[in-house]
């Protein structure tokens, strides 16, 4: 058996690198700048890579922040990464070889969080590009944990669900080994290639790891409803995408550079990436009245200047497996032709590195909402914001996930469904309220009004508002920045969170940084 690891901790500037080997060891050389064509398609090679554009970004905001130079150091580090290839049985005569990765950013706040993709892109400066943002992120929407992030290079469509089930606890073995996991430590959730599924496997094997953790249900976030999941992590990401644009749209700054009304209904809407992003933000978007007039996936997109139904579209793909033959949509080969439609609101919700130097040009969208992390390199958000384009930047607009993620975690350590302690308490006492206004009104309430009056809470709904207003709250807090420092939305959103992580730091006298 081969198998081997590697660990590597560099705590601010002060680099160290331990190295775990396990059996016959392997170093693994550690790949910095891999991406491969997917997200390669739209940039030129003298772009930079994903982390690489992440620390452009971060270094632009760090020179306006008011921040120690010391601070600025000590927040970019990636904190530790752990590297891992294990064996896989595939079936009775074959085993592979699988690569898996884990980066925590920063600790500054515990647990670190952020999620597991299972991709062929995957690499460790995806996987390090994405922990940081994962910070800064948390740090925008005032969760308190520190950036994090997994891979898992595979194509999960290559491998049947018991494959990918080994796999899956395989690599959460190695999680749990090297203490990259737990509620307290660091708490994994869905990204690219994974889902509900997974994140059970990933809690069911962590439990048997750790069975005197009581609170073993916290280690990881979207789980299902019945392994201890919250009801709205599924949408969340997509329902803060829609939550995000409203608001923006609602800026009278952004009315005027875009020359847009106030109001979702009436715009049209191209998404790039049909998943578990993709699929919600255009759902919600279609429901308040936008019209869907572009979605592209790896293979094609449909685009239908009349609007496409989404529910429509999605089991047509769920039964074909692609949008060929879709009512009366125009098929485009890939997923770059479709982002240069016009359009109000573009929304890429796939993979990072979708908008570069190569295509920028082209895009026509007045709004760029970065449903995706990364996908418009430097350059090519430059270009588009001297355009008079609105970018709403990732770490913001996809924040709804890990605040979501942040309540189910809340659940799990409760051991308490929201709501299930006030609900009914509320409902009495709106009701007596209620039958006083009416015996001095004089007037009784149908069952029907006084049934909307009282309902409490359900979970869900306790959930969608926690959201709404973060979201609500973040998006003025970038706004007022961005006005202050006379800067982009990016560059507003990267201050608040440098401001915020770095006061936490301070304040904690940054001995174990
Ligand atoms: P997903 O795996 O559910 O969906 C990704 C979709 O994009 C798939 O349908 C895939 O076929 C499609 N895709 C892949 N390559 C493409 C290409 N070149 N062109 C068009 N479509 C392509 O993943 P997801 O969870 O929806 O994540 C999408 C993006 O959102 C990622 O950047 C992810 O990091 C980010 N994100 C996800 C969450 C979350 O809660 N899931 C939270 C925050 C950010």
């Amino acid at each position: 058996m081969v198998a081997a690891a590697i660990l590597r901790r560099t705590p601010g500037s002060l680099a160290s690198a331990i190295r775990l080997h396990r059996t016959a060891a392997i170093a693994t050389p550690i790949a910095r700048f891999m991406s491969t064509h997917v997200t390669n398609a739209a940039c030129e090679d003298n772009e930079p890579g994903f982390l690489g554009s992440v620390e452009t970004f971060y270094d632009r905001a760090a020179k306006i922040s008011g921040v120690s130079d010391k601070s600025l150091t000590a927040i970019k580090a990636v904190d530790a990464v752990l590297s891992v290839k294990f064996p896989v049985e595939i079936d009775a005569d074959t085993h592979i070889i699988i690569e898996g990765y884990r980066a925590q950013h920063s600790r500054h706040r515990l647990p670190c969080k952020g999620g597991i993709r299972f991709s062929d892109e995957v690499d460790l400066q995806e996987v390090e590009a994405l922990a940081s943002l994962m910070t800064y992120k948390c740090a925008v929407v005032d969760v308190p944990f520190g950036g994090a992030k997994g891979g898992v290079k595979l194509n999960p469509k290559k491998f049947t669900p018991a494959q990918l089930e080994r796999i899956t606890r395989r690599y959460t073995m190695e999680l749990c080994q090297k203490n990259f996991i737990g509620p307290g430590v660091d708490v994994p959730a869905p990204d690219v290639g994974t889902g509900p599924r997974e994140m059970s496997w990933i809690m069911d094997t962590y439990r048997q790891f750790n069975p005197q953790d009581v609170n073993a249900a916290g280690c990881v976030t979207g789980k299902p409803i019945s392994q201890g999941g919250v009801r709205g992590r599924n949408e969340a990401t997509g329902l803060g995408v829609y939550y995000g644009v409203r608001e923006f749209l609602q800026f009278p700054e952004v009315q005027k550079m875009t020359g847009l009304d106030g109001n979702i209904a009436g715009k049209t809407v191209i998404v790039q990436g049909f998943g578990n992003v993709g699929y919600w933000a255009a759902k919600f978007f279609q429901n308040n009245g936008a019209k869907i007039i572009g979605i592209g996936e790896h293979d094609v997109s449909a685009y239908d200047p009349n609007g496409i139904d989404v529910e429509a579209i999605f089991k047509h793909r769920a039964e074909k497996g692609t949008f060929r033959g879709f009512g009366n949509a125009e098929i485009i080969d890939g997923s770059i032709k479709v982002m240069e439609r016009e359009c109000d609101i573009l929304i890429p919700a796939a993979l990072e590195r979708q908008i570069g130097l190569k295509n920028v040009k082209n895009i026509k969208a007045k709004i760029i909402g970065e449903a995706a992390n990364g996908p418009i390199t430097p350059d090519a958000h430059d270009y588009l914001v001297s355009q008079g384009k609105v970018v709403i930047p990732d770490l913001l607009l996809n924040a709804g996930g890990v605040t979501v993620s942040y309540f189910e975690w809340l659940k799990n350590l409760s051991h308490v469904r929201f709501g299930r302690m006030s609900r009914k308490w509320e409902e009495a006492g709106k009701s007596k309220l209620l039958t006083l206004v009416e015996e001095n009104a004089g007037r009784q309430l149908t069952p029907q009004e006084r049934r909307a009056v009282i309902h409490g809470a359900e979970e869900h709904e306790l959930v969608y508002s926690g959201l709404e207003d973060t979201m609500i709250g973040a998006c003025e807090e970038t706004r007022a920045t961005a006005a202050l420092k006379n800067t982009d939305f990016r560059t507003a959103a990267l201050v608040n969170a440098i401001q915020k992580i770095s006061t936490v730091t301070t304040q904690s006298g940054q001995m174990f940084l």
